[in-house]
């Protein structure tokens, strides 16, 4: 679905299915200069990271294995409050395994500071994080994110496997969302 199928839906266009493409394939080459010589091990969360999943992954020129875990978070509305629950754990035994977390977008960071404190738990090698949207309160949070594709302004952004009430996931770029879709 393009944003011409969605007529008024947004307010603008953020990213375009190529800004996407370009930022995943600089952030996997930056990646894979990191972990030379390491295997990685993708972690995404369910459903969001889907389309970033996708598209980081074969940008490398490397093998890479995918992992998924499905996670809710207890909240009011449109924020999350930290309190986790595990609705799908892991496949995979992350113990002195070097993983990378993949993310659509870090709000609060509340969720993935939990995640990165469960799954350090489990004696990794290392636990890193990439997400391609960040928004300003990320920035207090104390956990560190090592690789990110873009910093946007605090505003509700869809497409690209970011979900308005479950639509929107399959939209091919990201653009904010007008206000009186959901108001
Ligand atoms: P956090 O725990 O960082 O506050 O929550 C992150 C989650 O909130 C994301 O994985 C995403 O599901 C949701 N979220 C945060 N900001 C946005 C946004 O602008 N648009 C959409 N669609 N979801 C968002």
């Amino acid at each position: 679905m393009d944003a011409s199928h969605i007529d008024g839906d947004l307010v603008n266009v953020l990213y375009t299915e190529d800004d996407i493409r370009q930022r995943l394939a600089e952030m996997a080459a930056q990646i894979e200069e990191d972990y030379a010589g390491r295997d990685i091990l993708l972690v995404g969360v369910l459903k969001g990271a889907i389309m970033v999943m996708a598209d980081l992954s074969r940008a490398f020129s490397r093998h890479v294995e995918i992992d998924w875990m499905a996670v809710s978070s207890y909240g009011s509305g449109t924020k999350s409050s930290g309190v986790v629950r595990i609705l799908k754990d892991l496949d995979t035994d992350i113990s002195d395994r070097h993983v990378l977390i993949v993310e659509d977008i870090i709000d609060t960071g509340l969720t993935l500071s939990w995640l990165v404190s469960n799954l350090s738990s489990r004696k990794p090698a290392s636990v890193e994080i990439a997400t391609l949207l960040r928004k300003p309160d990320a920035l207090q949070m104390s956990v560190d994110v090592k690789y990110v594709g873009w910093d946007i302004p605090n505003e509700f952004v869809v497409g690209y496997g970011l979900d308005y009430s479950e639509k929107y996931r399959n939209l091919r770029c990201i653009g904010t969302l007008a206000p009186h879709v959901y108001s």
